[in-house]
């Protein structure tokens, strides 16, 4: 497509989290009669199930990767995420879905998108959150270029890491932080699409043929592992991406240097140029940026190459508490000046 870049994916991709649940959603698929689990995992599932009939089906919000989210009512204002699953018969697809599914009902933080429940009878595949109000991060800084203080600035990071670390704690990685993924309203954070990606490649529009477009301004989230990966990703054995915890907090960095600087790191440049040098082990460099010591030292913790290097966000949380916070984390008059060396 136009802009866009083209990279191999497999087609399997299973996560510790994934595996943890996987039980229950196979359990769900079976006849009642051939079920060997426990009854009451496959009714545990069948509880988050929403009749397609009940949803009300409201404005468009927008698109997205999986598909069309559209505002709607179901026993109140809900965000419907509608899949486009690539081929409806395919068991596998089904499989994939209700994993992520099970994945997501686990979650109960404040700092986490509400899950409300699902609707999982092909071809009508849909999740049913709670709609968010107010904008994502992403339009705060990049549409509206607005400027949150440093004390802003940590007060978001601590909620995101605070949503995060919970995730972790299950067993559940994000795979796709990004500030377009994080709304922020009346000074709360609340995360959303954690645990999806896998779905995302199964959706129409992503692929041609066996090739994944790569959105804009989503490389910058992707860890050197990921990236690496990609790259090799030509072969068509390829092997799972390596997302892991310290990817995400990879992810993170990414947001922490949005937060601070209102612009992506390696912005403007063609992703041949952000894959080459992520991969080679390249930062966006911080030398022009106004800020302390400390600040930047979360950007490169989060940033190191080595997954191990990289630190988890109870750590990152502890960091931040100790920040002082009354310095401005960018200046007016410089505001956009750290992104030149990577423009020209
Ligand atoms: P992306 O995250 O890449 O923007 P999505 O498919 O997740 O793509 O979202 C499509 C649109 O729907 C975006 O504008 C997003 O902000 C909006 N959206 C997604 N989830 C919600 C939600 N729970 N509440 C309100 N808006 C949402
Ligand atoms: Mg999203």
């Amino acid at each position: 497509g136009s802009g866009s870049f083209l990279l191999h994916q497999t087609d399997s991709e299973k996560t510790l989290a994934d595996r943890v649940d996987s039980q229950d959603s196979q359990v769900s698929d079976m006849d009642p009669n051939e079920r060997s689990w426990p009854r009451q995992n496959s009714l545990s599932l069948r509880e988050w199930d929403i009749p397609f009939d009940e949803l009300q089906i409201e404005e468009t919000i927008g698109v997205g990767r999986f598909g069309v989210v559209y505002k709607g009512n179901w026993h109140g204002s809900v965000a419907i995420k509608m899949l486009n699953m690539d081929d409806m018969d395919d068991k596998k697809t089904l499989e994939t879905f209700k994993q992520e599914v099970a994945n997501f009902r686990k979650t109960r933080h404040e700092n986490l998108v509400l899950f409300m429940g699902a609707c999982m009878k092909p071809p009508r595949l849909a999740i049913v959150t709670s709609l968010c109000k107010g904008m994502t991060l992403y339009k705060h800084i990049h549409v509206r270029k607005e400027k949150f203080n440093l004390s802003r600035t940590i007060r978001i990071a601590q909620q995101v890491c605070q949503g995060m670390g919970y995730l972790h704690a299950r067993e559940i990685l994000h795979k796709d932080l990004k500030t377009k993924n994080i709304f922020y309203e009346n000074g709360k954070v609340v995360i959303t699409d954690f645990g999806l990606f896998s779905v995302t490649k199964l959706c129409q529009g992503n692929r041609k043929g066996d090739w994944l477009t790569i959105p804009k301004g989503w490389l910058c989230y992707l860890a050197p592992e990921v990236i690496r990966s990609l790259k090799a990703g030509n072969q068509p054995d390829d092997t799972d991406l390596p997302f892991s915890t310290a990817s995400d907090v990879y992810a993170f960095g990414t947001v922490w240097y949005e937060l601070l600087y209102g612009e992506w790191p390696f912005h403007g440049q063609p992703p041949e140029g952000i894959i080459w040098q992520v991969g080679k082990g390249m930062k966006q460099p911080l030398t022009n940026i106004q800020a302390s010591q400390d600040v930047k030292d979360i950007l490169m913790a989060c940033w190191a190459y080595k997954p191990v290097e990289r630190p988890h966000f109870g750590n990152i949380q502890s960091t931040l508490l100790k920040l002082p916070k009354k310095r401005l984390a960018r200046s007016p008059s410089h505001p956009i000046h750290l992104s030149r060396s990577a423009e020209s």
